[in-house]
């Protein structure tokens, strides 16, 4: 019998909305041709980033591919069976190791063996999940929903140079349902400047705006010096732990950009999530659906719909027979619930 192919329409968001579809199609097997790929970006079509998820996941999976090169705009994915094991895959450029992995994780998590995969490239890029940000506060999440995963940063790379590694081991696995409607109570709070080949001076002043800001005291701020080799490059991560949550907040140093004013972008993200009394911030809303959405169940607050959510939830209603309800319950809180059609 002809298998039926997923017709998507990539204008919808960004690489995310090919990245969902390359999950969804390797754990349901089910074949999409995807058209306008990020379309309404600047530089539209696929990045090296995109492209090596792309050939990442076809990998893992053996499948048919039409239309990967570099700058495409349509794609056709025909998955074959998950096969774990040991991968290695290169980026080529600063593009984000993170969204990589994070493409290929639901996957592997459900492969007849366990997997040690690297991914070399960006593992501290804007605009992207940071690797302290899996690793502290979406990789928890996952492993209390069931996932054995590890992950490990072997080194940094930052924009433009690249040349950062992480390296995943992921043991077969099967997820479980996770409400995170609640923080619960502040455990602890801390910042980190991370600087690679830039004066002390940057990290300082970073971290004299959060300590003025958000009144952390002096011990809960970091500075982490990184060798000049991995430069030039500065983040600074703001971490809160709840008892039921870790967040993870982050804003990139630029040439040109003070760093009082880079403090401000990663200060104004916590201060947002903090004021709404929510479980969930922007970010990790995203990230978190797929996984509830592969446990059958799950639910979260957030402040807001985005448009990373609207159209993973797009791409998700496409694959899966699945009720996901988007629910406002006040200025600055939704409530998002999944709910697995069949057992609804
Ligand atoms: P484009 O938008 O150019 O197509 P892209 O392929 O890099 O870019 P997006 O579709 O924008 O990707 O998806 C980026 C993902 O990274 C989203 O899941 C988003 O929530 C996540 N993300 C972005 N910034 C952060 C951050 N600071 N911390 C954690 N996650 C982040």
């Amino acid at each position: 019998m002809k298998q039926e192919v997923i017709e998507l329409d990539g204008a919808i968001g960004g690489g995310q909305v090919l990245r969902s579809a390359l999950s969804l199609s390797m754990v349901t097997g089910r074949a999409f041709h995807i058209k306008q790929i990020r379309a309404k970006r600047s530089r539209p079509g696929l990045l090296r980033q995109h492209l090596t998820a792309v050939m990442a996941a076809a990998e893992v999976c053996g499948a048919l591919v039409e239309g990967a090169e570099l700058g495409s705009m349509q794609l056709s994915f025909k998955p074959g069976p998950i096969r774990g094991g040991e991968y290695q895959f290169a980026i080529g450029t600063a593009g984000s190791c993170t969204l990589v992995l994070q493409t290929l994780l639901p996957a592997l998590l459900q492969a007849p063996q366990a997997s040690r995969v690297r991914i070399s490239g960006g593992t501290h890029n804007p605009l992207a999940p940071p690797a302290d940000f899996l690793s502290n506060s979406w990789l928890p999440l996952l492993r209390r929903m069931g996932a054995d995963v590890e992950l490990q940063l072997l080194r940094h790379g930052f924009v433009p140079a690249g040349g950062g590694e992480i390296e995943a081991t992921v043991q077969p696995s099967q997820l479980q349902p996770l409400n995170l409607c609640e923080r619960g109570v502040l455990l602890s709070q801390r910042a980190s400047a991370l600087t690679a080949g830039l004066a002390p001076t940057v990290a300082a002043r970073e971290l004299d705006r959060v300590a003025r800001r958000l009144s952390m005291p002096a011990q809960n701020l970091n500075h982490v010096c990184l060798d000049a080799g991995r430069g030039p490059g500065n983040v600074l991560l703001l971490e809160y732990a709840f008892e039921h949550i870790t967040e993870v907040f982050s804003a990139f140093g630029q040439v040109s950009l003070r760093a009082e004013t880079v403090a401000d972008a990663a200060i104004n993200q916590a201060a947002d999530w903090l004021r709404s009394g929510t479980a969930v911030a922007e970010h990790l809303a995203d990230q978190l659906l797929l996984p509830m959405v592969l446990a059958g169940g799950g639910s979260f607050t957030t402040p807001r719909m985005t448009e990373h959510l609207q159209s993973n939830i797009a791409v998700i209603e496409r694959f899966m027979p699945v009720s996901i309800e988007c629910r406002e319950e006040g200025a600055d809180r939704l409530r998002v619930e999944v709910r697995s059609s069949c057992s609804a």
